[in-house]
């Protein structure tokens, strides 16, 4: 199903790849790119704020939205179900929105079912000693947490080539200048957010 004209931007990376920081430049240098915030079981972390990193409802809610096919595609990552509003992600594209969607592999699977014409970027980390160090020095998770993130990433790097860009992030800036090229082949950092209004 792909209607409107809105570009559907999907970043997905291994935790600790640095895609929160990329995507945190993407969204300053393209203020018109809707960020799709995502629905999750998971607790806040310190610093989190609901509404604006994610939707916090509870399981049995994110199970009702199962059961009433309320997500554009759903994943359970690391004990936690996360997952895609499909209506607003229908609503945003079909208004001629662009948006971008952090999401991980299982999700981009589904996606890539439902809007095919959907631009998928996979960030790298340099290699999987260079990850476990990151993990490790950001403090944020306990050495069993590590554990299974470095599984998973192992896991969901080997599936990276159902992304259509790659993007190793060895060095930050660099980074970030070649994920901004990516996203300008496909839209201008100046596009407004609804095409009727100039
Ligand atoms: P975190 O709990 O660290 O914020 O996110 C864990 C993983 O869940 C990340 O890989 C992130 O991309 C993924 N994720 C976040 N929101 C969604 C979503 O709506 N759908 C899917 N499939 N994955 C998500």
């Amino acid at each position: 199903m792909e209607s409107g004209s809105g570009h559907i931007f999907i970043l997905s990376a291994p935790s600790g790849a640095g895609k929160t920081t990329l995507g945190r430049a993407l969204r300053e240098k393209f203020p018109h790119i809707g960020y799709s915030i995502s629905h999750t079981t998971r607790p806040p972390r310190k610093g989190e704020t609901d509404g604006e990193d994610y939707y916090f409802i509870s399981r049995q809610n994110f199970q009702e939205g199962i059961r009433s096919g309320h997500w554009a595609e759903w994943a359970r990552v690391h004990d936690h179900y996360y997952g895609t509003s499909a209506a607003f992600l229908d609503q945003e594209i079909s208004h001629g929105h662009d948006v971008l969607l952090d999401i991980d592999v299982q999700g981009t699977r589904q996606l890539l079912k439902r809007y095919p014409g959907s631009i998928t970027i996979f960030i790298m980390p340099p290699d999987l000693p260079a990850l476990r160090k990151r993990l490790e020095t950001r403090g944020a998770d306990s050495p069993e947490t590590i554990k299974k993130r470095l599984a998973a990433a192992e896991e969901e790097i080997n599936q990276r080539h159902i992304y259509r860009h790659i993007i190793i992030n060895d060095h930050l800036p660099e980074a970030i200048t070649q994920l901004c090229n990516v996203i300008r082949q496909y839209t201008s950092p100046s596009r407004p957010k609804d095409p009727s209004v100039s």
